[in-house]
């Protein structure tokens, strides 16, 4: 089977507890599978990220065993693929510009009577699809109706995740248009994403539950673009103490690097993984599991 499987961590921060399950688990699934395994640097957000956090990432992983099987990616230097992807999305006339600040999108929502809430964004009322109305260009979309329509893609969207299940959103009425470049000049991670696991031939994602959500809107624009689906399988988050997911927006502390198999092996506990003596090496430790793998038991679907 053709394998070619990814970690694509935002350097907004080391590496926490919690983005050691998914880096763990997308390099298990790789092994076993005889695929390879690629890192991407995901740092289009640059006001978010922080300087050296990627070394520090690479370092991390290294002091863990996983090693990428090529060249790391980093995606602040993919400007061209992006406005490639973003041009040919605007000559089929599936994107248009949007003039829209925050404000004008909330009022739009008030007017219409909806206040839905989408990950505290409003759902993007469709304001700018037919024109700017005089308003300054500042973010692109895309047309999510128009690609369904013209490429006959079911609603809802269905998909499977290897882990959760098939899973189903309605991406034009509970996502909206969404942004594929920001008013603020960057690149959305939903393209960046996309384009990039294009790029490198992604066959298998395997990364944290809290991108389940994201997978649809992914889907559409793969379509979009002539790409390939991959195959999805998104892991259980770790929670801290306070039963909310890790993260380093919430404070997750960086993994102790002194002691990488004790990391590992909180890491292979939260996929179920057995936990093995403590003299084995990091690298036994990692043949042991990728031989589990694939009959480890699996949390229940959610
Ligand atoms: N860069 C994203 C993050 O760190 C992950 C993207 C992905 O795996 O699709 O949350």
């Amino acid at each position: 089977m053709r394998y070619i499987g990814r970690f694509a961590p935002s350097p907004t921060g080391p590496l926490h507890a919690g983005s050691l399950v998914a880096a763990l688990a997308s390099w298990l699934d790789a092994r076993a599978h005889g695929g390879q395994w690629l890192v991407r640097i995901e740092d289009v957000d640059t006001p978010r990220c922080i300087p050296d956090a990627d070394q520090r990432i690479l370092q991390q992983l290294a002091t863990c065993g996983l090693v990428p099987d090529a060249p790391v990616m980093w995606q602040s230097q993919r400007a061209n693929g992006y406005q490639a992807a973003l041009d040919s999305l605007i000559t089929k006339g599936w994107a248009y510009p949007c003039g829209c600040s925050r404000k004008d999108i909330e009022q739009a929502q008030a007017l219409m009577g909806h206040t839905r809430e989408r990950h505290q964004a409003a759902v993007y009322p469709g304001t700018c699809r037919h024109g700017l109305n005089g308003k300054a260009a500042r973010a692109w979309r895309l047309n999510v109706q128009r690609v369904i329509d013209d490429l006959k893609l079911a609603t809802p969207l269905t998909w499977q995740d290897r882990l959760l299940g098939s899973q189903q959103q309605d991406v034009a009425k509970e996502v909206g248009d969404f942004v594929l470049r920001r008013a603020d000049g960057l690149w959305a991670y939903q393209l960046a994403v996309v384009v990039d696991d294009g790029a490198q031939g992604i066959t298998h994602i395997v990364r944290g539950a809290d991108l389940t959500d994201n997978t649809a809107r992914q889907i559409v624009l793969q379509q979009a673009l002539g790409l390939p689906t991959p195959s999805y399988m998104h892991t259980p988050l770790v929670l801290g103490e306070n039963g909310e997911k890790l993260s380093k927006q919430n404070g997750a502390t960086a993994l102790d690097m002194s002691q990488p198999r004790l990391a590992l092996r909180t890491a292979a506990q939260a996929l179920g993984l057995a936990t093995l003596d403590d003299g084995a090496s990091v690298e036994h430790a990692l043949a042991e599991w990728t031989k589990a793998w694939l009959r480890a038991p699996r949390p229940a679907p959610r």
